[in-house]
């Protein structure tokens, strides 16, 4: 079995790099250790992630980590992504309401680049890129019906998903 690369006391790099979308496509997803993906996702855990594990006191499970881009595509990820960057994860913790860890993440105060309530199924914090200042945007992602299609819309801060399709 391979070592297991630590990136902060809770969080391993192969979190980062799971995902059911590119096992179906016949993929591994793999990042070079002390590569650019590398320094970026350790960067997000030190200064972002683990900080709110260690709030929390909870397990924290990564969803969606490192996105290269055919696989941000597969997902309908925005073209920006942060995870494309390895600089953005999407987690949820058993026993707590996404919006509950949005609301802790937003109290810690954490260099976040963005903090994304998404549709109250999970939450997805980005960092900036080395050397860069945390923007912390809070945002609420939800579905909107526009011309008959769901669509993604986004409002400022964290509100919960019923307020905002009401
Ligand atoms: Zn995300």
């Amino acid at each position: 079995m391979k070592e297991r690369i630590q990136l902060s006391e809770n969080f391993f790099l192969d979190e980062f790099t799971m995902s059911q979308t590119a096992s179906r496509l016949g993929q591994v997803l793999e990042i070079e250790p002390g590569s650019e993906l590398h320094r970026n996702i350790e960067h997000l855990c030190v200064t972002v992630l683990q900080p709110l594990r260690g709030a929390l006191n909870r397990s924290v499970h990564v969803t969606s980590g490192w996105r290269p881009e055919w696989l941000n595509l597969a997902l309908h990820g925005s073209d920006t992504s942060d995870h494309i960057l390895a600089l953005a994860a999407d987690i949820v913790v058993p026993g707590l309401r996404p919006l509950a860890v949005c609301e802790i993440a937003l109290e810690l105060n954490l260099p976040f680049k963005q903090l994304i309530h998404e549709f109250e199924e999970w939450t997805h914090l980005s960092a900036p890129p080395i050397g860069k200042p945390p923007i912390r945007e809070v945002l609420t992602a939800y579905k909107r019906r526009v011309h008959g299609r769901l669509r993604t819309a986004y409002a400022q801060g964290l509100h919960s998903i019923e307020t905002l399709t009401a």
